[in-house]
């Protein structure tokens, strides 16, 4: 990305082994995340930035230190890279290791070749090469489906539970389905688009609330005898949308918010304080949960890969980002 606005597809000197503990991909797929768009309508600053994090791909070349990756392995890699054996990793927060880094930026994997250091703790085998059509669900638990249901997690979604769901975009779809998945009683999905409410109730969604704010605020408690829900997923990181959560959630509930917060968004203590909730999240451990994530997809339990509604090839990301930036598309799947 050039610029706000400014995506170009254009040729690089491939990567390289560099560290024994690198493995080198062919990327078979990737994918624009709602996260781009921040810097792509000048949120974030950006120039000349590699971008990319969501990947699937085939094992090209492996260090000498990898043990657990060979030449040919189709892979799924996390949006963080881990070497997985640090206690802050063994702990379960890959996404904050001692070795940590972003994919984003750093490796940038709307591209045809990656170098993924710390292989072995990143990236996970497949147990073959996957068929065509488990690509797409495979290539969501690299980043959105990890992340909701890292939120789900958070939010202590499970049987009993009335869970809401605050953001209807990729993240807050797989939230719903996490949320499902975990055995979540009842999940009401905030949405206002119709097109999107389709998909939540398809996820597993019993309810829809399409208002906001304070209104949003109010129709989640009269479903819950004014009480609020017992688990709240946050997936939006605005102002409005952390204070709606915050506000949804019954006391001594969880939230788990995954929405990537922005400069600006501050949560007043006085109202925290009496909130009484418990708060957790942050860029999600996906590798804590790739290994079961990848054999519900292989076992075709779940479907996430129906989140992606525009299949472009990597030559036109910029068309990707553009119909995305527009709300033309949920999420966009590049072929490579
Ligand atoms: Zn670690």
């Amino acid at each position: 990305m050039y610029g706000p606005g400014d995506v170009r597809v254009v040729d690089r000197e491939d990567p390289k082994i560099i560290d024994p503990t690198d493995a080198l991909i062919a990327i078979t797929a990737t994918c624009i995340c709602g996260s781009d768009l921040w810097p792509y309508r000048g949120v974030e600053p950006v120039d000349h930035t590699l971008m990319g994090h969501e990947y699937v791909g085939v094992v090209e070349e492996i260090g000498d230190a990898v043990a657990t990756l060979k030449v040919g392995d189709f892979v799924v890699g996390s949006f963080c890279i881990s070497d997985n054996t640090c206690e802050i990793c063994r702990a379960g927060y890959q996404s904050r290791c001692v070795h940590g880094s972003f994919v984003a930026g750093a490796i940038g994997t709307q591209s045809e070749l990656a170098r993924i250091p710390y292989a072995d703790g990143t990236l996970v085998a497949t147990p073959g090469q996957p068929d065509q059509d488990l690509i797409p669900s495979l290539l969501a638990a690299s980043d959105v489906l990890g992340t909701g249901w890292f939120a789900a997690v958070a939010a202590a979604a499970g049987p009993g539970k009335t869970v809401a769901v605050v953001g209807d975009g990729a993240v807050g779809l797989m939230g719903v389905l996490a949320a499902k998945q975990l055995g979540a009683d009842r999940i009401i999905a905030m949405s206002r688009h119709a097109d999107r409410q389709v998909l939540a109730r398809e996820f597993g969604a019993t309810d829809i609330v399409d208002t906001r704010g304070d209104e949003g605020v109010t129709a989640i408690k009269d479903l819950t005898n004014g009480l609020g829900a017992h688990s709240v997923i946050e997936a939006v990181g605005s102002q409005e949308s952390m204070m709606q959560a915050i506000r949804s959630t019954r006391p001594g509930g969880h939230l788990g918010y995954v929405g990537v917060a922005h400069d600006g968004v501050t949560l007043p203590a006085d109202q925290l304080f009496f909130a009484e909730v418990h708060l957790l999240g942050g860029p999600a451990p996906v590798r804590r949960f790739l290994p079961d994530l990848i054999d519900r997809v292989w076992n075709r339990t779940i479907d996430p890969g129906r989140v992606f509604d525009l299949t472009l090839p990597l030559d036109q990301a910029a068309e990707g980002y553009k119909a995305m930036d527009e709300r033309r598309a949920v999420k966009t799947l590049l072929t490579v």
